[in-house]
Formats: C-alpha cells, sequence, structure tokens
C-alpha cells in the first residue's frame, strides 16, 4: 500500500453519495485519496423518480450535480463509466482510463430483473435513471398525440405497469394524476384511457400492512387503475403483453417495475453473487476482500429472522455511513464497527396527497402519509446538501 492510501468509491447513488460525504468529513488532511466515480455528473434521486417518469414533475427536481454535494478539494471526481472491476489487480477499469486502489467501495445500483420473461428487455420501459424518466414521459405524450392522428388505435392509450412493488405502485399513482391533464392537453376523452397495473404475487406491495395495500389499492382504483394481481406476465411484445393463460393486452407502452438485481459489472469481476448482489460481511465487505466493501443494491444482508433486507435507499444510506466510519477505522488501523440497520419506516406515494406507510411503529394513510412522504425527502435533501439545497430542490406542497 502506498504511504496515503488510495479510496476509490463507485457510484454516486445513495451508497456512494453518503460514504462520500462522511469521508470528506472525518479524514485529515492527507489522510487519503478519494475518487468518487460516476457515469453521469448528477447524483439523481431515485426515490423521486416516479415523478418525472409520468411528467407530474420535471427530471431536473429529480437530480442535483455532484459538485455542488462533495468538496472537490477533498473529493476526486471522475465523470465517468466503470467498465470492469479487477480485485486481482487492485484496479478499475473505466470507459477512459485505469484506476488503481488500496480500498474500493462498490455502490453501482440495481439493475431491472426480467426473470428471463421473454422480450421483456427489448420491448418494455424501466424506471431507473434521469435518461429512463425522459424516455417514459416524452413517450407517454407521443401516444397521445398519435392516437388523434389514428383514433381507431386504442392501444396507444393503454398503459400496462408490470409489478405491484413500490416503484410499480408509486409510478401509476403519479400517470392516474397526470391522465386528465394529458387528456385535456390532446382532447382525448377519459374513458379510453386505460392504466393497467399486472402482478404475479397473490398481493400488491408484498410484505406491506395488508389493511394499507387494500387502502392504497381503493385509492388508486377510483383514479382509474385497474389491477390484475396474480397475474403473471408470459412475454413482452412489441404490441403488448401476454398474461396469464394466453391472453393479450394490446398496449403501445409497457414499464417493467417487477424487479431489481444488483450489477453485472460484480458477477464478471469473480464476486459470489446472488441475482448480482454480494453476501457481504457484518462489516459490509466482500467475503475474502477485506479492502473492498459493497453497498446497496450491490449488497445482500438478512434480518434477524434471516430474511433478506429489500434493497432500499435508507439502507443504502445507513451503509454507507457504516462504510465510511470503518475505511477511516482501518485507515488508522482502529477496530471496525459492525453494520445494523435501523429501520426509520417506509411509505408509498400514491400521487398527489395520498400515501401508505408504517413508521415509528404506526400505520399512516392518506394526507398524512402523503406528508411523511414529502418530510422523508427533505430530510434526505438536508442530509447530503443543508438548508440551501432543501430550499433549491424541496418541494413543499
Ligand atoms: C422509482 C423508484 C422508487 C423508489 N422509491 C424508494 C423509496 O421510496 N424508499 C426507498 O428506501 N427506496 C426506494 N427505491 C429504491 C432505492 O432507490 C434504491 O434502493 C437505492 O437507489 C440504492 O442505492 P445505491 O447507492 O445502491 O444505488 P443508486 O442510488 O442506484 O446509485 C447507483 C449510481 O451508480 C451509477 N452507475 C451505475 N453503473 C455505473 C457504471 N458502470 N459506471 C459509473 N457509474 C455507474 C448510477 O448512475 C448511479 O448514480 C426506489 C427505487 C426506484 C427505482
Amino acid at each position: 500500500m502506498s504511504s496515503i492510501p488510495k479510496i476509490v468509491i463507485l457510484g454516486a447513488g445513495y451508497g456512494g453519495v453518503l460514504t462520500s460525504l462522511r469521508l470528506q468529513k472525518e479524514l485529515n488532511y492527507n489522510e487519503a485519496d478519494v475518487t468518487l466515480v460516476n457515469k453521469h455528473d448528477y447524483h439523481y434521486i431515485t426515490t423521486h423518480l416516479h415523478m418525472p417518469a409520468a411528467g407530474t414533475d420535471h427530471p431536473d427536481n429529480a437530480r442535483v450535480s455532484i459538485s455542488k454535494l462533495i468538496d472537490e478539494f477533498k473529493i476526486d471526481f471522475v465523470k465517468s463509466t466503470v467498465v470492469q472491476i479487477r480485485p486481482q489487480d487492485r484496479k478499475v477499469i473505466l470507459e477512459d482510463g485505469t484506476l488503481s486502489y488500496d480500498y474500493l467501495i462498490i455502490a453501482l445500483g440495481g439493475e431491472s430483473e426480467t426473470f428471463g420473461i421473454p422480450g421483456m428487455a427489448e420491448n418494455a420501459f424501466t424506471i431507473r435513471s434521469i435518461n429512463s424518466v425522459r424516455l417514459i414521459r416524452e413517450h407517454i405524450e407521443y401516444q397521445f398525440a398519435r392516437y388523434k392522428r389514428e383514433p381507431h388505435r386504442t392501444d396507444y392509450l393503454t398503459f400496462v405497469v408490470g409489478g405491484a412493488g413500490f416503484t410499480g405502485i408509486e409510478f401509476i399513482g403519479e400517470l392516474a394524476d397526470r391522465v386528465p391533464d394529458l387528456c385535456k392537453q390532446f382532447d382525448v376523452d377519459r374513458s379510453l384511457v386505460k392504466i393497467i397495473n399486472v402482478e404475479a404475487a397473490p398481493s400488491a406491495l408484498p410484505g406491506f400492512d395488508p389493511e394499507l395495500v387494500e387502502y392504497a389499492m381503493e385509492v388508486l382504483r377510483k383514479k382509474g387503475v385497474t389491477f390484475r394481481i396474480g397475474t403473471a406476465i408470459k412475454e413482452c411484445t412489441a404490441d403488448g403483453v401476454i398474461v396469464g393463460e394466453g391472453e393479450e393486452i394490446k398496449s403501445q407502452t409497457v414499464i417493467w417495475s417487477g424487479g431489481v438485481r444488483g450489477n453485472r459489472l460484480i458477477e464478471e469481476a469473480g464476486f459470489e453473487t446472488m441475482r448480482g448482489r454480494v453476501k457481504v460481511d457484518e462489516h459490509l465487505r466482500a467475503p475474502g476482500h477485506e479492502n473492498i466493501y459493497v453497498l446497496g443494491d450491490n449488497s445482500l444482508m438478512f434480518n434477524p429472522e434471516g430474511r433478506p433486507y429489500p434493497p432500499t435507499a435508507q439502507i443504502a444510506m445507513q451503509q454507507g455511513v457504516n462504510c465510511a466510519h470503518n475505511l477511516v477505522a482501518s485507515i488508522r488501523n482502529q477496530s471496525l464497527k459492525p453494520f445494523s440497520f435501523s429501520n426509520k419506516g417506509t411509505v408509498a406515494s400514491l400521487g398527489k396527497g395520498e400515501a401508505i406507510g408504517m413508521a415509528f411503529g404506526k400505520k399512516y394513510k392518506g394526507r398524512m402519509a402523503a406528508w411523511l412522504k414529502k418530510a422523508i425527502d427533505l430530510r434526505y435533501l438536508f442530509i447530503i446538501g443543508g438548508i440551501p439545497l432543501v430550499l433549491r430542490k424541496g418541494k413543499f406542497l
């Protein structure tokens, strides 16, 4: 190891940004050389992406320039795409160069998991980045415009969302809010527009309190959403989806939110993974690699009952803080702190003024839950950028 250890952080999402912010606070001058690599020069707030995807908010409100978050005198930011991780050589290959490291933090986020459903990867949209949501938003508007040219094509006005997990439910809540505006803008009869949510599991929002799930479905049904719960998508084609026993739902817009996996670069690097996620040790390190930490959607951790924690922003943030602590401790030859997840609760939005949530041991629904969601969003902005970022990006209504 060189005299000043080199720390390389891959990915400026929740895990990577929190690690960077903590390191810049805790490290002393010249104690380590820290480099943050991300494919864009902005951090995107993934938990907000369902809004710009549906067009109920501008994509710029879901991103923050990385230079506004980190202190570039303390952390070198490299805008580039990681193409290979080589643990055996302690190197990371970028599209335009190579970085060597003493400590590596892998926080590249997840990818969509299509479970091998034929045609899904080729024909469906996913809500995963600023670029992907800009495409969805433009595509939805285009369908309304196309329908006006070919009024017999009602499939232009049918929107299928695969998966009734967090992302799918939050997106349909926003889309259902947007549809009346689009109908007005394009002079389209609202009754022609269909939003269909297809979920293979026996219930929407698995893991959520059943009473809250029922409330959520009722709110969304009233906004015009049709649920096909317990119905598997067998195939996705250019003309729609095949569900159940061969029924075709014709649609020019399929949005897949049915699964998340870790990043393929991790598997390609030779780490042992389950769906691209590394089962990390109690200090968040990859087994057999004392100098490699794996965070957020790339990591797999189990709760005391032996069930995997779902990949969330909340756990990625907490891991980032713990990881920074352990990096500083390693450099100073101090003992590491085991990671322990403190679940602060979960809130799912159902569109404007409506949400459901479980927090502080209580259930919330309706406007109260929507306020809670807003408070969580504002708290995150405060954590990463203080009051100036809250004032710049926070929405208060
Ligand atoms: C629509 C939606 C809503 C959600 N809502 C919630 C919610 O309400 N609450 C909650 O707790 N969780 C929510 N989640 C889950 C949460 O967003 C993720 O668990 C969280 O983002 C994981 O953080 P991360 O740091 O692992 O990765 P990410 O935040 O995904 O960050 C990964 C970063 O790595 C970069 N990157 C990827 N590949 C490369 C590469 N090859 N080279 C360079 N850079 C790369 C990406 O650009 C990105 O900046 C939601 C997810 C989605 C999609």
